[in-house]
């Protein structure tokens, strides 16, 4: 009987952990409209932010594809512009590469847009085994590029800004989060690291448009 227990736990874990994870890649299932086939907003917004909302989703899609060298992505857009829907936390936040949520406080800055869709492309290069853990793409690749490419917080400003890491550049999203602290209070510390790290790697000889090639080739970095 002990086994059988043990296994039907397993899956009982296992279907928990596969509803928690695809829950929020159901933003019609939680009173979000379709604005676009791959754009969502909540019903509060207005004629205009939904026409801001698919201006900035179209312009960052390609913006990216430009800037990666590749456009294989074709993520969710779950815009919040309401504080209805606000669930607080980051202001984006891209889930592997299908989904990426935005909250109000960004809804009409381009640059929170373009920053989630180069790491929906890069995550879609990546693979999931590739991308969990920063296996094959540490995370201060992922989040360098995508700092850079967009200029949101942590974007060096001039040289010197990377005269002095203070701390290894974070593999993982453990590390990140250590980085970051508890409340994201130095986020922006975190940030910078990434894209200094970044910086460095592009001195080396390593260029932004060729990443999602050699991610698709199997490299790791
Ligand atoms: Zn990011």
């Amino acid at each position: 009987m002990r086994w059988y227990a043990a296994i039907a736990g397993t899956v009982l874990l296992t279907v928990g952990a596969g509803l928690a994870l695809a829950s929020p890649l159901l933003p019609m299932a939680q009173g979000y409209e379709r604005i676009a086939p791959r754009i969502w907003v909540d019903r509060a917004a207005t004629p205009a932010q939904r026409q801001t909302v698919i201006a900035r989703v179209t312009e960052a899609e390609a913006t990216a594809g430009t800037d990666l060298g590749s456009w294989q992505a074709a993520p969710r857009w779950q815009v919040c512009t309401s504080a209805a829907c606000d669930t607080g936390g980051p202001r984006g936040r891209t889930y592997l590469d299908r989904l990426i949520r935005l909250r109000p406080s960004v809804v009409d800055d381009p640059r929170f847009y373009l920053h989630e869709a180069i790491h929906a492309e890069l995550h879609n290069a990546a693979g999931f085994t590739g991308w969990l853990g920063g296996k094959r793409l540490p995370v201060w690749l992922d989040e360098g590029v995508a700092v850079l490419s967009s200029g949101t917080d942590g974007a060096p400003k001039a040289a010197p800004d990377c005269a002095t890491p203070a701390a290894r550049p974070p593999r993982t999203p453990e590390d990140f989060a250590l980085l970051a602290g508890p409340k994201g209070q130095t986020a922006t510390e975190a940030y910078r690291l990434c894209a200094c790290a970044t910086q460095d790697w592009q001195a080396a000889g390593n260029s932004i448009d060729g990443l999602t090639a050699r991610l698709r080739a199997g490299e790791t970095f």
